[in-house]
C-alpha cells in the first residue's frame, strides 16, 4: 500500500533522514519507536506531504506523492494524521469538527455527515459530549475526538505522532483502547509511541529508528525480546549511562561521586547501591596505572534493574585483578559486585561490574 524508498529529508546542512525505506501493506499497524530527535515525527509529515522531502520517493497504491500531477490535498485526505496536540477547532463543538471537513471538503450533505459523525462519536465512547466544545473535554477525550475527526474524513491510513505523549498518565489507556479497537478492524496504522507494551501487544511490525534511517525493523517478537542491534537493545532496556572521564591523576573525585549519585537519585536506585557504586568507582580508579585518558560508564537497565560499572583505560595491557598489590581492593570489589571482569581490546583495558542490588 505504501512504499518509502531513499527517503531523505535535510534541513539546511541538518540531516534528519538518511536513507527509509519501508514497504507497508493494507491492514498492517506499524508501531515507531526510538529515542527523541531521531527524525519519526520527520518520517510522518514525509508521508503526508507536510515536509517535502529532499530525495527519495513515496508511493501510495502506485501513486507516486512526489509526482507533479499529484493530487496532494486528495492524498492527504487518505491519510489523517493525530498529533500530540489534538488540533481541535476550539470554536466548534465536538459534532461540528467532525463534520466541518466531511461537508467543506468531501462535499457530504449535512445531514449525512452529522449520521457519521454520531457514529464516529459512538466508537469512541463520546456520543454524549457531541454539543459540547473542546475546552470542556479532558485530554484523553480530546484525543479521541481527534481520532473520529480522522475517520469522519474516510481515511484508509492513521498516522499517529506520539498520541498520549501530552495525557495525564489516568488517561493514557481510555486513547490506547481506541486505536486497539481501531487496529482490529483492519485500518492501517503508523504509530509513534513511547508506551512499550502497547506497540509490543498491537503492532503487526515494529521500525526501531536511529541514525536517519529504520535502523532494525521486525516482529514485535523479535525487536522487543530478540533485538540483534546493540542500540537496539540498550534502547528496549532503557539503558541510560553516565559518562566521567579522567585525564589526569588530579581528577576531581567528588564531582564523579557526585554525579553518580545524582545519577542513581534520578533512576530510584537505593541510596546503600548509590554508596556502593561511588566507592567502587573510586576503586577501579586507585588500580589505575595510567590517568591520561579513563573513562568511567555507569549504566542503569530499567527493565532488568542492574547497575554496570564500567572502566575504560588506555595505555599498555594491563589487568588490576591479578596483580597482588590491589589484592585487597579486589576482594573489597569482589564482595560488592555479582560479576567483576576483566577485558582488553582495541588497545582498552576494561574493567566491568556488575554492582549488587542492595
Ligand atoms: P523525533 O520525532 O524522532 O523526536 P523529529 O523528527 O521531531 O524527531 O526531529 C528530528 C530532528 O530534526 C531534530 O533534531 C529536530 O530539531 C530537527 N527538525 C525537525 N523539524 C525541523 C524543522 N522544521 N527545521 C529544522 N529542524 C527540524
Ligand atoms: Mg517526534
Amino acid at each position: 500500500m505504501i512504499s518509502v524508498k531513499n527517503l531523505s529529508k535535510k534541513f539546511g546542512d541538518i540531516v534528519v533522514l538518511r536513507d527509509i525505506n519501508a514497504n507497508i501493506n493494507k491492514g498492517e499497524v506499524i508501531s515507531i519507536i526510538g529515542p527523541s530527535g531521531t527524525g519519526k515525527s520527520t518520517f510522518l509529515r514525509c508521508l503526508n506531504l507536510l515536509e517535502t522531502p529532499s530525495g527519495g520517493s513515496i508511493s501510495i497504491d502506485g501513486i507516486d506523492l512526489l509526482g507533479k500531477e499529484t493530487n496532494v490535498p486528495k492524498i492527504r485526505q487518505r491519510m489523517g494524521m493525530v498529533f500530540q496536540s489534538f488540533n481541535l477547532y476550539a470554536h466548534l463543538t465536538i459534532l461540528e469538527n467532525l463534520t466541518i471537513g466531511p461537508i467543506k471538503l468531501l462535499k457530504k450533505k449535512e445531514s449525512d455527515a452529522n449520521k457519521k459523525a454520531m457514529e464516529l462519536l459512538k466508537l469512541v465512547g463520546l456520543a454524549e459530549k457531541a454539543y459540547n466544545f473542546p475546552d470542556e473535554l479532558s485530554g484523553g477525550q480530546k484525543q479521541r475526538v481527534a481520532i473520529a475527526r480522522c475517520l469522519a474524513m474516510e481515511c484508509e491510513i492513521i498516522l499517529f505522532d506520539e498520541p498520549t505523549s501530552a495525557l495525564d498518565p489516568t488517561m493514557v489507556s481510555e486513547v490506547l483502547s481506541v486505536i486497539r479497537k481501531l487496529a482490529k478492524e483492519g485500518l492501517t496504522m503508523l504509530i509513534v509511541t513511547h508506551e512499550m507494551e502497547f506497540a509490543k501487544n498491537i503492532s503487526s511490525r515494529v521500525f526501531y529508528m536511529d541514525e536517519g534511517i529504520i535502523y532494525e525493523e521486525g516482529t514485535p517478537e523479535q525487536i522487543f525480546e530478540n533485538p540483534q542491534q546493540e542500540k537496539t537493545r540498550a534502547f528496549i532496556h532503557r539503558v541510560r549511562s553516565m559518562y566521567y572521564n579522567i585525564s589526569s591523576s588530579n581528577y576531581d573525585l567528588y564531582k564523579l561521586q557526585g554525579d553518580i549519585a545524582r545519577f542513581c537519585e534520578k533512576h530510584v536506585i537505593s541510596q546503600k547501591t548509590s554508596e556502593y557504586a561511588q566507592m567502587l568507582a573510586e576503586e577501579v580508579i586507585v588500580m589505575q596505572k595510567d590517568y591520561s585518558d579513563i573513562n568511567i560508564i555507569l549504566s542503569y537497565s530499567e527493565k532488568e534493574g542492574t547497575l554496570v560499572l564500567t572502566c575504560e583505560s588506555g595505555g599498555e595491557q594491563y589487568n588490576p585483578l591479578e596483580d597482588e598489590f590491589h589484592e585487597i581492593a579486589v576482594m573489597i570489589i569482589k564482595g560488592r559486585c555479582k560479576s567483576v571482569e576483566y577485558s582488553f581490546s582495541e588497545g582498552k583495558n576494561v574493567l566491568t561490574l556488575g554492582i549488587k542490588n542492595e
